[in-house]
């Protein structure tokens, strides 16, 4: 396969910190020879863990870019006793329309693994997937409910198959001390920045940190403390990890939404209600959300009924929905043997 087209200004494997860029070839009309500059810092004391921190794979998920960007200046070598690699915010032109998706239209998170000769989400994709990953040993990669979402908030992963590597995840899900933990699967497609790096065999650790379009300074605090425990409790930053336990909090609930049927999708395009809140316990059978049609005053609104019982852990945040949005996702509590 050709080398990337994306140009890093800085050596990813010298020592000391560094900040530089990853330049994105661009071409526009008051521009043809330019390139996006997306900013990448790299802290190295030794040649301890490293890990890959990631934030703004999507544009309204401002929770993760800030976290990423506070550690990215406060991290220091001698406190870095291997490597920290830290993208603060992956997709800039989205960050800045404060959008999902990038300005083209590309979701940065199904462009993976990426090709170099593919459009620039699949050459940012590439260059994560063949100079990135391979270097470190885990990767964070920080997302939210952005504007169309509201989570319970909460740290994640896939399932993996292998034993070792879904242990080292379930671990690294746990030490982001978070009240709610989720397994999830993919239910819009495929091409996930998580899906390749697991597929590298890397400890992958993600989130979903509340969203709704705002963050409360509580998120804000849980992003920035979770982040350095996760990376303290892989040896990546130097320090004590913190237990939920030795904060005076009970475990974590650990929920699954593995099934398509915990995914509900609105059954008509009108203005979604929602009748339930995040975290309430629900019941197969029970009508959790409607859809009004505001030019049809008489028409009865549609009922979202429940297909299984659990946890509310996602609510739609965008009233206004089309037929096929996802308006709720349902989880169902697992222990935590169930994931050994
Ligand atoms: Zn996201």
């Amino acid at each position: 396969m050709a080398s990337s087209p994306v140009r890093c200004s800085i050596d990813l494997d010298a020592p000391g910190k560094q900040v530089g860029y990853l330049d994105l070839p661009r071409s526009t009309n008051t521009s043809g020879w330019s390139a996006t500059q997306i900013p990448i810092v790299s802290v190295s004391g030794g040649d301890g863990p490293s890990a890959l921190v990631l934030g703004g794979c999507h544009g309204d998920e401002p929770e993760g870019q800030v976290a990423a960007l506070n550690l990215a200046r406060d991290a220091q070598p001698d406190e870095v006793p291997g490597r920290l690699l830290i993208v603060p915010c992956l997709s800039i032109d989205a960050s800045r329309a404060y959008t999902r998706l990038w300005p083209s239209g590309a979701n940065l998170n199904r462009s993976f693994p990426g090709r170099p000769d593919g459009p620039p989400d699949e050459q940012l994709a590439h260059f994560l997937s063949s100079e990135l990953f391979p270097r470190v040993d885990i990767v964070v990669d920080m997302h939210s409910g952005g504007r169309s979402g509201m989570c319970l908030p909460w740290s994640e992963m896939h399932w993996v198959d292998d034993t070792e590597q879904r242990h080292r995840m379930v671990e690294g899900m746990l030490a982001w001390n978070t009240d709610w933990c989720v397994i999830y699967i993919d239910i819009a497609g495929t091409g996930l920045l998580v899906g390749e790096a697991e597929r590298q065999g890397k400890t992958v650790v993600s989130t979903e940190l509340a969203g709704g379009g705002h963050v409360t300074a509580g998120i804000h605090r849980l992003a920035a403390s979770g982040l350095r425990n996760v990376l303290r409790h892989f040896g990546v930053l130097a320090g004590e990890t913190v237990t939920r336990g030795a904060l005076g909090r009970p475990d974590a609930t650990i929920l699954r939404a593995t099934d398509l049927d915990d995914y509900l999708l609105a059954p008509a395009s009108g203005l979604f209600e929602t009748l339930v809140e995040l975290g309430d316990r629900v019941e197969v059978g029970q009508t959790v959300g409607l859809v009004h049609f505001i030019q049809d005053p008489g028409r009865r609104p549609e009922p979202i009924v429940a297909k299984s019982a659990g946890v509310v852990c996602v609510i739609r945040a965008i009233a206004t929905t089309e037929q096929g949005d996802n308006v709720l996702v349902i989880g169902h509590e697992v222990d935590r043997s169930e994931l050994d």
